[in-house]
């Protein structure tokens, strides 16, 4: 830690901001504006030459939007960052800025949905050809990198199976063939794991889920390990395209990130109490959990994330019917899609999230009709379990019922 920066749990609450800049207010302030006035038409030139920092337009800067990508910058050990409309807006951005016609980019063997789909269309509109490969070894990533792969695209843990890629092993086979990095670190937050650490070049959130942590935004983030190179993409791709996040989303995730530790520490410690409870559940066939030992990726976990997170997924004996029955059956534990939210949340990746991927890719990343993903909330933890216990007990019922 470099001298005279903050621990991580203070920077989530004064990082980028001083009240002495904005009367005293000890909130930032939501600058619901959309454009700036200039003192001078000397001051609007010299700021569109970018000789002068000041703002010009909010689709360009806003200070309550910047007060969350300096923060966020910060919490990654970025150089620089942006914020957006969505999660997708910064998976799209980062690409954009990126990729050209007739590139190829190396992926991990599961990523989330929506980025699938933005992919299928890279390649349908632009070439851009992907490739979703396992990178348990280096071999396996070297042989993989062709003359054009012009980016490696990871998520870890993956989405839903959580199945973790090893980010040290990744960043020094891209560095050394110069090929930039981009991390979708959406399941762990800045508070897990710090991809750029390990060498990655972006990192990117959805801080609609944990950042946010209250259920109430849609928004991304993207960091850099280049000021040049995100100012870059400020005034460029984000600019051009437009995706920006509105001041008062922006507001709401400055609010959210303050309690990130303390949530994440209980989000994690729920979801350990919750795995090693269906683990022991005779109806559940396998439990994907970073934190249970005999997971495939524990050591690598224990190397790259300070905790486990707060995601399960587990795969239940029967159908796609026994996983809806299940469901239907929960009362406590809500059925939707998202993560990282207070409440414990459950959905069927095969038919919601994952629906968009042909049913062979699917069974290739391991989602299966009877995989199921819990979003473990803050609640507590024997609730959650008592929640699943009973519907795990109208399931029985209904099988010896339906046996009969
Ligand atoms: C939700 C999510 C996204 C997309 O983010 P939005 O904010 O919904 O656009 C991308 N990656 C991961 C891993 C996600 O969970």
């Amino acid at each position: 830690m470099g001298k005279g920066k903050k621990r991580f749990e203070t920077r989530v609450i004064h990082e980028g901001y001083d009240s002495a800049d904005h009367y005293g207010a000890l909130t930032p302030p939501i600058y619901q504006t959309s454009t700036f006035t200039f003192a001078n038409a000397k001051q609007g030139e010299h700021r569109f030459a970018g000789e002068d920092a000041g703002y010009i337009y909010s689709r360009l800067g806003n200070p309550t939007v910047r007060v969350l990508e300096d923060r966020i910058a910060s919490l990654e050990n970025g150089k620089g960052a942006l914020a957006f409309g969505s999660g997708m807006a910064a998976v799209s951005a980062v690409l954009f800025h990126l990729l050209k016609s007739g590139d190829h980019i190396l992926c991990s063997r599961g990523v989330y949905g929506c980025t699938f789909g933005l992919l299928e269309m890279l390649e349908e509109k632009f070439q851009i050809k992907h490739d979703y490969i396992k990178m348990a070894t280096a071999e396996s990533i070297e042989g993989a990198i062709r003359e054009n792969t012009a980016c490696i695209y990871i998520e870890t843990p993956i989405n839903p199976t959580m199945e973790l890629i090893d980010l040290a092993l990744v960043c020094k086979i891209a560095n050394q063939n110069n090929i930039p990095v981009v991390v979708d670190n959406t399941f762990c937050s800045p508070y897990l794991q710090q991809p750029l650490n390990f060498g990655a070049n972006f990192v990117l959130h959805s801080a609609t889920k944990y950042i946010c942590g209250h259920g109430d935004v849609v928004g991304g983030l993207l960091v850099g390990d280049s000021a040049e190179e995100i100012n870059h993409i400020r005034m460029t791709t984000q600019k051009d395209i437009g995706g920006i996040m509105s001041p008062f989303d922006a507001w709401l995730l400055i609010r959210g990130l303050k309690t990130l530790p303390i949530r994440m520490d209980r989000h994690c410690e729920n979801a350990e109490k919750i795995a090693e409870y269906l683990k022991n559940h005779h109806m559940v066939k396998a439990v994907h959990f970073p934190g249970i030992e005999e997971h495939a990726g524990h050591l690598i976990a224990v190397r790259q994330m300070k905790k486990f997170g707060g995601l399960i997924s587990f795969v239940l004996e029967g159908s796609k019917e026994t996983a809806q029955a299940f469901m239907n059956e929960l009362k406590m534990v809500k059925i939707a899609v998202s993560l990282g939210d207070a409440e414990t949340l459950i959905q069927h990746p095969a038919t919601m999230t994952h629906s968009i991927v042909p049913k062979e890719a699917r069974g290739k990343m391991g989602i299966t009709d009877s995989l199921l993903r819990l979003s473990v909330g803050l609640e507590a933890w024997e609730d959650v379990c008592e929640d699943l216990e009973q519907s795990f007990q109208k399931l029985s019922v209904m099988a010896i019922s339906t046996d009969i």
